[in-house]
């Protein structure tokens, strides 16, 4: 199902995080400069919060960690704002079932389908870009004469790092 994905989905408590935060950063900056789109300050704030690590984190939680870097605590609607571009750019997900927002470190693009694989014991979230479920519901959809959305579809579990040190 996932057989189209090169890189492992999730990453080991070992590997090298700074990379992925700096590629991530380097993604958004790209990213935007094609899209004539402005990467300001909170909104890079906004992503490094969540890049410093694969787990989801909920508002609030983003607006304190937010707070504790900087001189001036942000408004909440500053980072929701922030949130919602990042979100609209593909840079960050939100994760339904957690309420929470997790950065991007997928390489898929925007509007394909991507499965998140959420890891109940150390809560790292995967993501599995699949073309193949995504046509699969696409089809099953159209046959019910149903127009579908973008779907999201999150599946709870555990993680191989988690299942080898269990
Ligand atoms: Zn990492
Ligand atoms: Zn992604
Ligand atoms: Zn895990």
């Amino acid at each position: 199902m996932f057989a189209e994905m090169s890189q492992p989905i999730f990453h080991a408590p070992d590997h090298d995080h700074g990379r992925c935060t700096a590629d991530a950063i380097k993604h958004a900056e790209t990213l935007c400069a094609e899209r004539a789109q402005r990467l300001t300050p909170i909104r890079r704030q906004v992503l490094e919060v969540l890049l410093e690590s694969h787990k989801p984190l909920g508002a609030y939680e983003i607006i304190e960690r937010a707070a504790a870097g900087g001189a001036t605590r942000p408004a909440p609607i500053t980072i929701y704002r922030a949130l919602d571009f990042l979100r609209t750019n593909g840079l960050v997900h939100r994760i339904e079932s957690r309420n929470a927002f997790v950065a991007c470190v997928g390489d898929h693009t925007t509007g394909e389908l991507v499965v998140f694989l959420i890891c109940e014991h150390c809560g790292e979230v995967g993501e599995a870009a699949s073309t193949a479920v995504a046509d699969e519901l696409k089809s099953a959809a159209r046959n019910a004469g149903f127009t579908p959305k973008a779907p999201v579809i999150e599946i709870s579990g555990v993680c191989a790092n988690c299942k080898q040190a269990a």
